[in-house]
């Protein structure tokens, strides 16, 4: 079977869904093949920084986010179990002066109904991307769906499918970047502190430990550990609460547990000919500081206002696609910087004195305003810090 779309977007997650919206809203026909057949409850983000919530509210389904999130005021700082400073965000820029809490899940099922409500025909879900190729104006996109397989025709094909992209395979962009030697435990459970909507920092001389509300009277905890824990179970975390910082989570109900290693990679370019990268396809940063589906967000923004431009310009796009690509990119790299910074600062060996004096310092006023903006994601690709 042979169709056509102006624009094909691989890859239903955060970024993708985002992307389709944007492009209806601009009124560019756009069809998302997504392999998943639902939205997995599989815990990943919940950091949604003021930066995306003003193109949701450009968008228009800010409200949706902020009903059903928890807004993030402030983070407490700790050195062991010592309260040093707290890092405010009501002086950053309005309308939108805190982070929101929210469940990777229930962000793209916003998105999602979002952009069914736009095209319902758009979202083609259980569809698998196998293979593409390029000529100089359009791309042949080869997909399964069940035991049977289609070829589509399009103009620009998106790979927003994830860090491990066969659409960047496929269009032979280097991936460049490694492991880091950081591994975590997250969970998820019942409230069990008087934190209410404030997160709470502890860098500890035993490692890092993070701690943020969610929405429902649940709260999720952080930790960084020696090495990947393999099967990690709700005990694991409990006790390195209870050694670090001397709070019991015994008595609150476990919802969710996991362990993870960190990851940078960032794509050499973020498109090819007539294939353009987007989200997590483009770069992996590491989750600690909560930037990488943001990022991804800003990333679809920027693309989707220069797919009409670029399809307007059918014989070559490139000259558009090279400024998004580097603009983007730098973004990212910048974004990796502060994350870097944020993991160095939860390694046991970075606990001395003279550390606990910069944090100290930087977390109170008028250090910490210019703390809150650098953590919300403000100047990437523009600040030098
Ligand atoms: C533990 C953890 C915590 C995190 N916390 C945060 C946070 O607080 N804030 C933040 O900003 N980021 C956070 N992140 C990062 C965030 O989860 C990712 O950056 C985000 O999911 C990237 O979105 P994406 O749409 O680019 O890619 P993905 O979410 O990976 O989505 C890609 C989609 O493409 C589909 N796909 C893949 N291959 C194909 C194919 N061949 N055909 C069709 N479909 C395909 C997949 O099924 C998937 O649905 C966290 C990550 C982790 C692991």
């Amino acid at each position: 079977m042979e169709n056509h779309a102006d624009v094909m977007i691989a890859g239903g997650g955060p970024v993708g869904l985002y992307l389709a919206g944007r492009l209806l809203q601009n009124g560019i026909s756009c069809l998302l093949l997504e392999e998943k057949k639902e939205i997995s409850h599989h815990s990943k983000s919940l950091g949604i920084h003021p930066v995306s919530l003003e193109l949701f509210f450009q968008a228009g389904i800010a409200d949706a986010f902020i009903e059903q999130g928890v807004k993030i005021k402030k983070g407490i700082a700790f050195w062991n179990r010592n309260r040093i400073g707290e890092i405010s965000f009501s002086r950053c820029p309005g309308p939108f002066s805190f982070v929101l809490s929210l469940p990777q899940w229930q962000t793209e099922t916003i998105i999602e109904n979002w952009v069914q409500s736009l095209n319902p025909a758009s979202i083609i879900r259980g569809t698998k991307i196998t293979n593409l190729n390029q000529t100089a104006d359009s791309v042949s996109v080869t997909y399964t769906q069940g035991n049977h397989e289609y070829t589509v025709q399009t103009g620009l094909l998106i790979g927003c499918d994830g860090k491990n992209s066969i659409v960047r395979k496929h269009a032979g962009i280097p991936f460049m970047g490694n492991p880091y030697p950081d591994t975590y435990i997250m969970g998820d459970y019942t409230e069990s502190t008087a934190f209410g909507p404030d997160a709470a920092i502890y860098l500890h001389q035993d490692g890092l430990i993070e701690s943020f509300p969610l929405p429902g009277n649940f709260r999720r905890w952080v930790a960084k550990t020696d090495s990947l824990i393999e099967n990690p179970q709700p005990e694991h975390l409990q006790n390195i609460i209870e050694q670090r910082i001397g709070h019991s989570l015994s008595s609150a109900q476990n919802a969710m547990i996991s362990s993870f290693g960190v990851q940078h990679y960032l794509a050499d370019r973020y498109y090819a000919g007539r294939v353009v990268l987007a989200g997590d396809s483009a770069h992996v940063i590491s989750p600690i500081g909560g930037q990488g589906m943001n990022l991804g967000w800003l990333d679809a923004e920027a693309c989707a206002q220069i797919i009409s431009d670029a399809i307007a310009q059918k014989p070559d796009p490139s000259a558009l696609l090279e400024k998004y690509s580097s603009k983007q990119k730098k973004m990212a790299a910048h974004a990796a910087k502060r994350t870097e910074l944020n993991m160095w600062l939860g390694r046991k060996e970075n606990s001395g004195p003279l550390v606990k004096a910069a944090v100290h310092l930087i977390t109170k006023k008028p250090l910490s305003h210019l703390l809150a903006r650098i953590f919300t994601m403000r100047g990437l690709g523009r600040w030098w810090v």
